[in-house]
């Protein structure tokens, strides 16, 4: 089906309702300088929901001086109590939009409402509920020295000051939480782009901002495209940090970009992770989370487990069962709350994903179900799982972001060296699954796997309070928990003669 069942909330009525949707910058909701505006569309459909202005080096600009404006003067003169008071609020208004939230994410990104109500509009809430907390827990400490017995040494955590963030768009409101709590609770002004594809939800996020009465100019949203709007916050010497989540290889044109004025940079890049399951695995476990780990928002999710590894002695069976599912998945519009998997987010990705299927097929791969894109209207693509994959194939080595699982037998059950030389074997390091009822096997894996997330008897699972990043090159940083608040403060070290 391709068709809505549920009734759309008045409030995302009003809200698609009339011209383009503006830029907030200084608290206002204002145009574009340029007046340029461009379309954003439905993935269901393929037809334009509305349109929204399109920022560029002007915009930033403004941006930034507004950013400035209120770190010189109202931001300043918040408390961290008050700090937290407003995050706090903020989520709380959230909340009581949460339904709105939850159906425009799924109009703008495609993913089924059902899975936007129950994860990414409750975890960007909780996100902003955390981060309140944090505002009023920042210290610095005092240092013993040796450098005389009156000389004070004593360090303070300042904000880094006007902070960028470029966001991609298969979590547009999450992602926006994961970059604001830490850094407005830790007192900075921000200006964050959101993705091209998805640039609803972070405006219906700036009107719940304005209205929790945050001072002007701490928080800017703008819509644009990376190689204008976004390159404009990574080359502007005034903008001191850049957080960037998004492709690996836009991640390098960041560091490029920020070397020339050298802003600190953090990057939430891409993945390709695996997933072991060992024949000791609970399987009533390890299947439904295999599947959920690659199948979750259509896959295009970073820490995707995108390649699966099986040991050899059950590979037949879990391959037939995650079949069995994979195959009666309903796929659908995401505003029916009967869909399990939705659309890809563009007709890019469509165009990217449905590549790749024929890749694999070229490469002598065997698909066990879906395999081929579907017909439109709508960008969508069936839940694929590849069989007879090598390691070399270009499918079990480039990230693909969509619904396509490589499975691969492995079969030293002894020796867990093998399994782990695989897995490992690739340039992505951002998470990792390991399935066994076997507790030294499990936590020997976790450790030898080179991953920032290693989840043992589950997938996908995260928290506010747990941090989340990349080894090796899916990125550098950790968002989340008290390992964010690093990336948004900057130590100053005070030296006091006392004699
Ligand atoms: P993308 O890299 O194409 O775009 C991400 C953002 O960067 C967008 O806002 C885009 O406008 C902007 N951008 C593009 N070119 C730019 C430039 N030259 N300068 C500045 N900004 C620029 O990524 P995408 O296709 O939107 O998202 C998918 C990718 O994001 C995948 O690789 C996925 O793994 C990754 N991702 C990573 C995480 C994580 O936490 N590690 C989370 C979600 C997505």
């Amino acid at each position: 089906t391709q068709t809505a069942n549920i009734s759309l909330d008045p409030r995302v009525e009003a809200f698609l309702a009339g011209g383009p949707k503006k830029l907030f910058i200084g608290g206002e909701f204002v145009a574009s300088a340029s007046g340029k505006t461009f379309e954003t569309i439905d993935p269901a459909t393929g037809k334009a929901i509305t349109s929204v202005y399109e920022a560029d080096a002007e915009d930033v600009e403004l941006a930034v001086q507004a950013a400035e404006k209120t770190l010189a003067g109202a931001w300043a003169k918040v408390t961290p109590s008050e700090r937290g008071r407003l995050l706090w609020k903020l989520a709380d208004l959230m909340e009581e939009h949460a339904e709105a939230l939850a159906q425009l994410e799924t109009i703008d990104n495609g993913k089924p409402v059902t899975h936007a109500r129950v994860a990414d509009i409750p975890l960007a809430i909780d996100h902003f509920r955390y981060y309140a907390g944090w505002s009023t827990k920042l210290a610095g400490e005092v240092i013993n020295n040796s450098a005389g017995p009156n000389m004070l040494t004593y360090t303070r955590r300042e904000p880094v000051g006007v902070v960028g963030q470029i966001i991609p768009w298969n979590f547009p409101l999450l992602l926006a939480a994961w970059k604001l709590g830490a850094a407005l609770a830790t007192g900075n002004a921000v200006i964050l782009k959101s993705a091209e594809q998805t640039p609803l939800t972070a405006i219906y996020l700036a009107e719940l901002i304005q209205q929790a009465g945050f001072p002007e100019g701490v928080v800017n949203i703008i819509t644009g495209f990376g190689p204008t709007a976004g390159a404009a916050i990574t080359n502007h010497p005034r903008i001191r940090k850049v957080a960037f989540t998004g492709s690996t290889e836009v991640g390098k044109l960041i560091m490029q970009q920020a070397a020339g004025n050298l802003k600190r940079v953090s990057l939430e890049l891409g993945g390709k992770s695996p997933n072991i399951i060992f024949p000791d695995a609970d399987f009533s476990k390890a299947i439904p989370g295999a599947l959920m780990g690659i199948f979750f928002n259509q896959g295009q999710v970073c820490c995707a487990g995108s390649r699966l590894f099986v040991h050899k002695k059950v590979y037949d069976n879990v391959l037939a069962d995650m079949t069995s599912f994979a195959s009666k998945m309903k796929q659908g519009n995401g505003l029916d709350e009967s869909t399990e998997i939705g659309p890809l987010v563009s007709s890019e990705q469509f165009a990217r994903v449905s590549g790749y299927l024929q890749k694999g097929h070229e490469e002598g791969a065997t698909s066990l179900t879906g395999g081929a894109p579907l017909d439109g209207p709508g960008y969508f693509v069936p839940p694929t799982i590849f069989a007879d994959v090598n390691e070399r194939m270009t499918i079990a080595r480039e990230e693909i972001f969509g619904p396509v699982v490589a499975a691969m037998p492995f079969d030293d059950e002894a020796q867990i060296a093998d399994v782990i030389r695989r897995a490992n074997d690739t340039e992505y390091g951002l998470a990792a699954g390991v399935w066994t009822t076997d507790l030294r096997k499990a936590h020997k894996v976790a450790h030898a796997l080179e991953a920032g997330t290693v989840w043992v008897n589950c997938y996908n699972a995260l928290d506010a309070a747990v941090p989340f990043g990349g080894y090796k090159q899916s990125g550098y940083g950790r968002e989340m928990g008290s390992y964010a608040l690093d990336l948004y403060t900057q130590v100053k070290a005070v030296w006091v003669n006392l004699d």
